[in-house]
């Protein structure tokens, strides 16, 4: 099977799962209330691919069927600007409110698998074909990945990252005739309800001595043992009108349980290979998949500029305070807009002929942009005010009792009729005033590590070159003296 249809999507969704929601463990995800809307955006996720199959699809490089461009090995700067073209059509479906589309995973495994030498490293070579094949199986298969790469907090004095005898942490505990036993937890999985399987692989580096919980697989989400449990649901059933993105974006978030399961051996990427597990992460994989979230985070920002001004418009507001806040939001966008271009320009090849955009322009903004989304609630809230809570239903607009009166009490400036005013100001409420908003920014703010680790990162791994010559100049040192400074490590991991 190649590219899958929304029809194939939702019959693999029938697989059994162990998804706790609320109170009930939940049997049928499609056709359950917190799920279904979600469900069957995703299926429309499947769908887009073949109705714009010049963006998004390419054929197999063996097989020749076709797969998901997201699922390509960038080869040249030309493949990354042709991937960016399919990023964006998933991107534009969700208004990048569904972070986790199944593109933010597929870029992640081409990115391992082209990488696959730095897999191989340490006597992995078997972990290494083991990924090599998965991600082939992934593409073809068109699968959907959820991932797991946090440890749980428990007590943070004891820092980030398990030490040896931790019994909460992911760690292996056995080995089978077919493959190990892992027990413990992890946080967090989104989009755990609606996919085919779960991955794991490494994030913040391990101690020594913490070799068992250095582990990297991929397993069905039917695995025996496997439970997830969710957070409440922010999905709101009714009509998109009413509820334009809840209805539809939801894409969950879950706490994971591995009560003892078997991991195939063929699902093995890093079995207890602490080198590996603390190097795979430190090269090309954030550059990589950056050009996803960014690709996303920039068509969130550019939705934002789109509603903010159609929101000012409804109510007749041109003052200049109002003007300087929409000239804020799209600055965020473009500044977005440039950096991805930027990063796009400057990319090369890593190693093994797989080329990744350049990482600064992608770091800086990953740091930037935990603040940025909060400020942009802040101005769509103000300049929304009180119009944000009288925008009625549609069942209200139409109601025989109310319609005349809600025509003449919440019409907009000018011509705007009271049900389009309604639809701009429900649309923006969902968008920064929901429970789905709520966690939409709490994403914004954590979905790789918070704003302030992402500073650390980018001024341990900076080039300071241009900047201590212009410092050395100035302090009249001659050109080509050697610094006193000690240079930077040039790694990036989550730390
Ligand atoms: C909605 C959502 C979805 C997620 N989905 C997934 C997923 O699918 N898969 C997955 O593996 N993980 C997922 N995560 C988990 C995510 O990766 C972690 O939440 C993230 O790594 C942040 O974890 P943390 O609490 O350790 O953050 P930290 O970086 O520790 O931040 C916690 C707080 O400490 C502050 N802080 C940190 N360092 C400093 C400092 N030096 N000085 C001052 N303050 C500091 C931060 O500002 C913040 O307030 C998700 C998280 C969220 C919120």
């Amino acid at each position: 099977m190649a590219a899958r249809t929304g029809r194939e999507y939702l019959d693999g969704l029938k697989m059994p799962r162990a998804i706790w929601v609320g109170d009930e463990k939940v049997a049928d995800v499609a056709a359950h209330p917190a799920f279904a809307g979600a469900a069957h955006t995703m299926a429309a996720l499947f769908d887009l691919q073949h109705r714009s199959a010049a963006d998004c699809l390419m054929p197999d490089p063996e097989t020749g069927e076709p797969i998901n461009i997201s699922h390509m090995i960038p080869r040249s700067r030309a493949d990354l600007e042709r991937r960016r073209r399919a990023l964006q059509r998933t991107a534009e479906y969700t208004v990048g409110l569904m972070g986790r589309s199944p593109d933010y995973m597929n870029v992640t495994f081409a990115g391992f698998a082209g990488r696959a030498d730095e897999w191989s490293a340490a006597g992995n070579d078997r972990g290494a074909a083991n990924l090599v094949a998965y991600q082939k199986y992934l593409a073809r298969k068109d699968l959907v990945l959820t991932h797991t790469i946090i440890h749980p907090t428990i007590d943070k004095s004891q820092g980030d990252v398990p030490r040896a005898g931790n019994d909460v942490a992911l760690r292996k505990v056995d080995e089978t005739a077919h493959g190990i036993v892992v027990r413990g937890a992890r946080i967090l999985a989104t989009l755990a309800p609606f996919a085919d399987e779960l991955a794991v692989y490494p994030a913040v580096a391990l101690p020594e001595g913490a070799d068992d919980y250095a582990l990297s697989f991929c397993i069905p989400m039917s695995m025996p043992g496997l439970k997830f449990i969710c957070r409440d649901s922010c999905a709101k059933l009714g009509s998109s009108a009413d509820f334009p993105l809840s209805s539809r974006f939801d894409e969950q978030d879950a706490f994971v349980i591995f009560d003892d399961v078997e991991v195939p051996r063929d699902r093995l990427f890093i079995d207890c290979n602490r080198a590996v597990y603390n190097a795979v992460m430190t090269t090309g994989w954030y550059p990589n998949v950056m050009q996803q979230t960014m690709i996303r985070a920039q068509t969130k920002l550019e939705f934002a500029y789109g509603l903010a001004s159609r929101m000012a418009e409804v109510i007749g507001d041109s003052s200049p305070a109002t003007a300087q806040m929409l000239g804020e939001i799209w600055t965020y966008a473009e500044l977005t807009r440039a950096a991805i271009a930027a990063a796009e320009a400057g990319a090369f090849q890593y190693g093994a002929g797989v080329w990744f955009p350049a990482g600064p322009p992608l770091t800086a903004l990953r740091a930037v942009l935990p603040t940025w989304f909060p400020r942009v609630a802040e101005i769509i809230t103000l300049i929304g005010s009180h119009n944000l809570l009288a925008a009625p239903t549609q069942a209200v607009l139409e109601d025989a009792e109310l319609r005349d009166l809600a025509a003449r009490y919440l019409r907009g400036a000018g011509a705007v009729r009271a049900d389009d005013r309604a639809r701009i100001f429900r649309l923006a409420w969902d968008f920064v005033g929901s429970a789905l908003a709520a966690r939409s920014l709490l994403y914004e703010r954590f979905y790789l590590a918070s704003g302030a680790r992402n500073y650390q990162i980018a001024h341990r791994i900076a080039s300071r070159e241009r900047a201590d010559r212009l410092v050395d100049e100035m302090l009249g040192i001659a050109c080509g003296e050697a610094s006193t400074r000690p240079e930077p490590p040039r790694t990036r991991n989550l730390p």
